[in-house]
């Protein structure tokens, strides 16, 4: 299922088809709704990978991608647009790119390996939170489960498939942080340098959650006003929100 099909900015711009539906529950998720309602369009692989080919030839774009809800829990599905996509991104020298919380790549290795028998693919792991706890906090789903993304990395890795991990830091502590950083060297230091580093962009949604189950970022941006926040300014626009 899928709630709409985009020519986006990211990677220098990018055709991309936003899924609906996830395994996790994070409290500043920009599809909470679609995730959360179910709202959407079911289509067949291969009308997303024409969908994704039109919009990437229309706008002269290099990479396609699939975001917006969690790709891995339709696995099948995914593979098959992969399948539909395959002679196009030889054809072109295009990149596909999964974007995933990595969740279920960890747990299932034998995942990387059938994406590992797809080529012009990269897959980016959106790790939640710095540690177990803060994991927690962010996603509502246990802690144990944490360790599946980092494990994912690994998997991936594995069958030499390009991945990168991307952490939004808002929610993390310098000695959080400081512990993933060694995770990640554990598995391949070269994760340490290629992390990417994301902040908490408070759209209105997004922040009544956060207020409401207390979990504070120390650093975000109200994206309409352009301002940066702290967590004290943070309390504060709780504080209004509550009243409104
Ligand atoms: S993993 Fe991504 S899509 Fe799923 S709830 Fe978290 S932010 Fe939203």
């Amino acid at each position: 299922m899928y709630y709409r099909f985009r020519a986006s900015r990211f990677y220098g711009g990018s055709a991309t088809a936003d899924a609906v539906g996830c395994n996790l529950r994070c409290l500043y998720c920009w599809s909470w709704r679609f995730n959360s309602r179910l709202e959407g369009v079911f289509y067949s692989p291969k009308e997303v990978a024409s969908k994704l080919v039109a919009i990437a030839e229309d706008k002269g774009y290099k990479v396609v991608r699939i975001s917006g809800g969690e790709p891995t829990i339709a696995f099948t599905h995914l593979t098959q647009v992969l399948e539909h996509l395959q002679k196009y991104l030889r054809n072109k020298k295009s990149l596909f790119i999964l974007e995933t919380n990595g969740i279920l790549i960890g747990y299932r290795r034998d995942y990387a390996e059938l994406l590992s028998m797809f080529s012009n693919i990269a897959v980016r792991i959106s790790i939640k939170g710095c540690s177990e706890e803060e994991f927690e906090k962010i996603t509502g789903a246990d802690k144990v489960f944490f360790s599946f993304q980092l494990q994912a990395l690994k998997n991936l890795l594995d069958y030499n498939i390009k991945v990168w991990p991307v952490v939004t830091v808002s929610f993390c502590n310098t000695r959080s942080l400081a512990s993933l950083l060694e995770r990640l060297a554990r598995i391949d230091e070269n994760l340490v340098a290629g992390l990417e580093y994301e902040y908490f962009k408070a759209y209105p949604a997004s922040v009544k959650r956060l207020c409401k189950a207390g979990l504070l970022p120390w650093f975000s941006i109200l994206v309409k006003e352009r301002k940066v926040l702290n967590s004290n300014e943070f309390r504060e626009l709780c504080r209004r929100y509550s009243q409104t």
